[in-house]
């Protein structure tokens, strides 16, 4: 079982939109996906296709201990994946976990039941540097980052470099960042492709050939509750999510080959 935060803590950046494409591409590539909603917003949820209204349990009562990971799973039928869904009162799991003993690690342990079950951990993490996307880096393997191409994105992306390194020092000495997603990019603009240059100079190894188009169909499909492939699988979008997912597994096949000496 691989676990993958996907994290940014600057808002709109296509978290979501990777988190439910991605885990819905790598179902159709056969592999076994369970996808984590740690945001109060519950757009993943929605997007995967759940009512968050009709929950009775949800990543707040898990990581409360009121549910087990097994009352909490449900399936995404448009998706092909498995689903921890998120509600609203999510935002106050924040609140009564502060005093609660191992509040980093509560998802990390619930995570630990389930690791014969699947693949691949996707973990949808909120705009914030708060104790949900703190649970989340710590449960992490590896961290994804979807960033746009502009201007402040480099500045963002300094600052969570830092606080992944702190968490590396003192919470998760494991982690690491399995790679810099480009999102929403329009090739038209000169500044995203200055941008984009940039990266490819700093972040080499670590960035994605994969670049994820700006692609109407892709803020479409939430609202129906499915996944772009159920949507419009002929849509760019929805072929630059299957290539991720292609990449991102020759990565992992790569590295799996690498003999043990
Ligand atoms: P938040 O920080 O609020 O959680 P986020 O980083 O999860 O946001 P998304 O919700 O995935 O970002 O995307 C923000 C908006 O942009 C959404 O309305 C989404 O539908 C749209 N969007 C995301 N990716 C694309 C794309 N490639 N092309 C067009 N629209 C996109
Ligand atoms: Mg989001």
């Amino acid at each position: 079982m691989k676990v993958l935060a996907i994290a940014n803590q600057k808002g709109g950046v296509g978290k979501t939109t990777t988190a439910v494409n991605l885990a819905a591409s790598l179902a159709h590539l056969g592999k076994r996906v369970l996808l984590v909603d740690l945001d109060p917003q519950a757009n993943a949820t929605m997007g995967a296709g759940i009512d968050k209204a009709k929950l009775k349990a949800s990543v707040y009562s898990l990581l409360l201990g009121e549910s087990t990971i097994q009352q909490t799973i449900k399936t995404s039928e448009s998706g092909g994946f498995d689903l921890l869904p998120a509600s609203r009162d999510l935002a106050g799991a924040e609140v009564e976990l502060v005093e609660a003993s191992e509040r980093e690690t509560r998802l990390k342990s619930a995570l630990a039941q389930v690791k014969d079950d699947c693949d691949f951990v996707l973990l949808d993490c909120p705009p914030a540097l708060n104790l949900l996307t703190l649970n989340g880096l710590v449960a992490a393997d590896a961290v994804m980052i979807p960033m746009q191409c502009e201007y402040y994105a480099l500045e963002g992306l300094s600052d969570l470099v830092n606080t992944l390194r702190r968490i590396k020092q003192n919470l998760n000495k494991n982690i690491e960042i399995e790679g810099l997603l480009r999102t929403m990019f329009d090739p038209r603009s000169t500044l995203a492709q200055q941008v984009s240059e940039q990266l490819v100079k700093h972040f080499t190894s670590k960035l994605y050939h994969t670049v994820i188009p700006r692609n109407v169909r892709l803020a479409e499909a939430p609202s129906y509750g499915r996944p772009i492939l159920a949507y419009d699988k002929s849509s760019k979008g929805a072929q630059a999510y299957l290539q991720l997912a292609t990449e991102m597994l020759a990565r992992h096949n790569s590295l799996d080959a690498v003999p043990v000496v």
